[in-house]
C-alpha cells in the first residue's frame, strides 16, 4: 500500500497582538526566528507529510515572506473556522503529483487553481495546526497519524492538573477533572471528513463558532481519538509566554560549531566574486561554479555543524549544472538544511587570505550580502582578512584561501 498523501495546514491568519508585540504573534521573533517558522520546519521535515501550506490573513504576505521566504500559502477568512475552510478548499483543488506551486488568494479570485483530480489521488489526511504553538515534535505527529488508522480524527491532549471549579465572585461547585483534557494542535483528520465537516458547518451565524476542528468533526458524527499531547506544545499568547518559550527552547537546543576551508586559483580573464559580491580586479577566481571561495568556506562550515558532508557532496563539481553557478544557492541550501531540522544559525566568521585585492573596502558589502542570504543581522557575520606575508601561493597571488567558522543551535542530541 502506498503512503496516503498527507498535507498540513498551519493557521497563521490571526491579527491578535495580545503578545505585546506590534506584529501578530505568529510573525513575532522567538530566539531570532518567527514563531511560525518553528512549526513550519517541524511539519516540513516530517517524512510522512508531503505538503505544508500556510493560511495567512489578508495583507500578511510580506510578513510571511520575512518569516519563511517563498512558501505556499492561502489567504484565510474572517474567523479561524473560515481560514481553515479556505485551506481545506485549496488542498481539495490540488491535482495530485507534479502540480505546480500553490499561491491561492481565495475562492473568489483564485484564477490559478487547478481543477480537482478527485479523491483517489488527492489529499488523504490533513493536519491542522495553530501557528502559535511552535514546538511540535515528530513524536506527536507520529501518534496523530497512527490514530487515523482507526479514527476519523485525532487530537493531542494533556491531563488537567489544577482543581477546576465553577463560580463567579464566589467559589462554586468543583468540577471533577478526571475525564477532562486540555486539547492542543495539530489535529489530524481523514481529509474528506474534515472537508465535509467544515463545508457542512452553518455559515449563517446559527451555530456556535467552534474553537477547534475536532469539535466540528465530532458534530458531523466523526470519531476523534485522544493521543498524548506535549507540554512543549503550549500556545504562545501573552508577552510572558515568549520569555517562557525562549527558556523552553534554550533547553532543547545544542550549540555546535564547525569550520570550512577553501582555495581557488586566481586567473586573468575571470570575474572576481567574493562573499557574494563582484569585486573589480585584474584577476578573478576560477573553478567549479563562480568560484566564490568565501561562500564555499562558509557553506562547508554550515554543513559541518549538522555533519551533512561538504559542498561537493551536495553540488558535485562533475555535474555540469553547477558550472558558473551563483554560489549563493550553495550557501542558502546549507542554511535551509539547518533550519529544516529546527536549527538556528547564530554566527558566521570568515577569514580571507590573499595579498590582493584589498578586502577592507568590500567588507561591509560582503557582510550585508552574506547576512541577507542567511537571513541574519549584519552583526552576526564577521569578515576578516590577512596577507600571508608574500609567502606561499596566496603570497604569490596565485590564489585566494578562505577559512570560516559557523556556530549554530540545533534541537536534540544526547547531552
Ligand atoms: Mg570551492
Amino acid at each position: 500500500m502506498t503512503n496516503p498523501r498527507t498535507a498540513a495546514l498551519i493557521v497563521a491568519a490571526g491579527t491578535g497582538v495580545r503578545s505585546g508585540s506590534p506584529i501578530p504573534k505568529q510573525y513575532a521573533p522567538l530566539c531570532g526566528k518567527a514563531v511560525l517558522a518553528y512549526s513550519y520546519a517541524a511539519l516540513s521535515a516530517h517524512p510522512a507529510i508531503d505538503r505544508v501550506i500556510v493560511v495567512i490573513g489578508a495583507g500578511q504576505e510580506a510578513a510571511l515572506r520575512a518569516a519563511l521566504g517563498e512558501v505556499e500559502y492561502v489567504i484565510g477568512g474572517a474567523s479561524r473556522r473560515l481560514s481553515v475552510l479556505a485551506g481545506l478548499e485549496a488542498l481539495d483543488r490540488l491535482p495530485g503529483e507534479g502540480r505546480g506551486r500553490l499561491v491561492v488568494a481565495n475562492d473568489a479570485n483564485n484564477a490559478a487553481a487547478p481543477a480537482s483530480a478527485g479523491a483517489t489521488d488527492g489529499v488523504a489526511r490533513v493536519l491542522i495546526h495553530d501557528a502559535a504553538r511552535p514546538f511540535l515534535s515528530a513524536a506527536v505527529i507520529d501518534r496523530l497519524l497512527a490514530a487515523l488508522d482507526t479514527h476519523d480524527g485525532a487530537v493531542p491532549a494533556l491531563p488537567v492538573a489544577d482543581t477546576l471549579a465553577k463560580g463567579d465572585a464566589e467559589l462554586g461547585e468543583t468540577v471533577p477533572r478526571d475525564s477532562l483534557h486540555r486539547i492542543q494542535t495539530p489535529q489530524a483528520f481523514l481529509f474528506p471528513t474534515a472537508l465535509a465537516a467544515h463545508r457542512g458547518w452553518p455559515n449563517d451565524g446559527s451555530g456556535d463558532e467552534p474553537t477547534d476542528d475536532a469539535q466540528m468533526v465530532r458534530a458531523a458524527g466523526g470519531s476523534v481519538a485522544l493521543v498524548a499531547g506535549d507540554p512543549m506544545l503550549e500556545k504562545i499568547t501573552h508577552p510572558a509566554d515568549f520569555a517562557a518559550a525562549e527558556d523552553r527552547l534554550a533547553t532543547t537546543l545544542r550549540t555546535r560549531m564547525a569550520t570550512g576551508f577553501d582555495v581557488h586559483r586566481l586567473e586573468v580573464g575571470e570575474e572576481l566574486w567574493l562573499g557574494g559580491v563582484k569585486i573589480p580586479h585584474d584577476k578573478g577566481l576560477s573553478g567549479h561554479s563562480d568560484a566564490d571561495v568565501a561562500l564555499h568556506a562558509i557553506t562547508d562550515a554550515l554543513l559541518g555543524t549538522i555533519a551533512a558532508g561538504d559542498i561537493g557532496t551536495h553540488f558535485p563539481p562533475s555535474d555540469p549544472q553547477w558550472r558558473g553557478a551563483d554560489s549563493a544557492q550553495f550557501l542558502q541550501h546549507a542554511a535551509s538544511l539547518i533550519t529544516e531540522r529546527g536549527g538556528i544559525i547564530d554566527f558566521v566568521d570568515l577569514t580571507l587570505m590573499c595579498e590582493e585585492p584589498k578586502i577592507g573596502p568590500h567588507r561591509a558589502a560582503m557582510r550585508d550580502r552574506i547576512a541577507d542570504l542567511l537571513q541574519l543581522d549584519t552583526d552576526q557575520v564577521s569578515i576578516k582578512a590577512t596577507t600571508t606575508e608574500r609567502l606561499g601561493f596566496t603570497g604569490r597571488g596565485e590564489g585566494i584561501a578562505a577559512q570560516a567558522a559557523a556556530t549554530v543551535r540545533v534541537p536534540g542530541g544526547k547531552k
